[in-house]
């Protein structure tokens, strides 16, 4: 059946980098949410300094539900974090609250990657929906074309996991600037980077499976 032939060992490499970045970053952050910043503020009172710093006082900083779900908003310019992230002093907290600022920053200074990840999005959440559907049946019905278009939406998902990874560094980048406690941060940092990374491999050699199978249908 077609998930399970050959084909699959392609995805092995990019699998096992991924779940070593998830460990690592799951270790990672565990260690740094121990290990309490000197001065003793908090992922909010972190993210609000920064903003202050780069005259960004119109973005909001507001707490939102779930673990590790900080982000920025760019539509209405507020960056969310997590609880843990939002009130906590430690390393990992005000690491990642920097981080996010650094998205903020790259908006307000309208940086290259963000504009194009941006224009990106509705194509990369149209894919990821709709892409095996169109595989699915491409093969179950014998018609190539739909394939085709399953192949062309995943090139589209795996240019924008390659357009995120410029923002992202970027974002820590900015961040580390504004950091005192660089040591912990910096690994902080470089572990939630590696995910990205991970992550853009795995898409690579998905997009690699699928032109595989395409060419072997014709
Ligand atoms: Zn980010």
């Amino acid at each position: 059946m077609y998930l399970f032939d050959s084909s699959f060992l392609i995805l092995i490499p990019a699998l096992i980098i991924s779940a070593i970045a998830q460990f690592k970053i799951k270790s990672t952050y565990h260690k740094y949410e121990k290990i309490y910043s000197k001065k003793g503020f908090t992922g909010y009172e972190v993210a609000k300094a920064i903003l202050r710093e780069n005259n960004l006082n119109d973005v909001k900083v507001l707490e939102t539900k779930g673990k590790l779900s900080d982000h920025y908003d760019p539509r209405s310019n507020i960056i969310r974090l997590s609880r843990d992230v939002y009130s906590d002093s430690s390393i990992a907290s005000c690491s990642i609250a920097a981080h996010e600022v650094g998205h903020a920053i790259q908006h307000a200074s309208n940086y290259f990657p963000i504009t194009i990840r941006d224009a990106l999005v509705p194509v990369a959440s149209f894919g990821s929906k709709s892409v095996w559907i169109f595989v699915m049946l491409g093969i179950f019905l014998s018609i190539p074309s739909l394939v085709q278009v399953g192949v062309f939406l995943f090139a589209g998902i795996v240019l924008f996991q390659i357009v995120t990874l410029p923002v992202e560094f970027n974002a820590s980048r900015r961040a580390l600037v504004n950091l005192e406690e660089m040591k912990g941060a910096k690994k902080m940092l470089r572990a939630a980077a590696f995910t990205y990374v991970a992550a853009t491999l795995v898409a690579i050699s998905q997009l690699i499976r699928l032109l595989a199978l395409s060419n072997r249908r014709r």
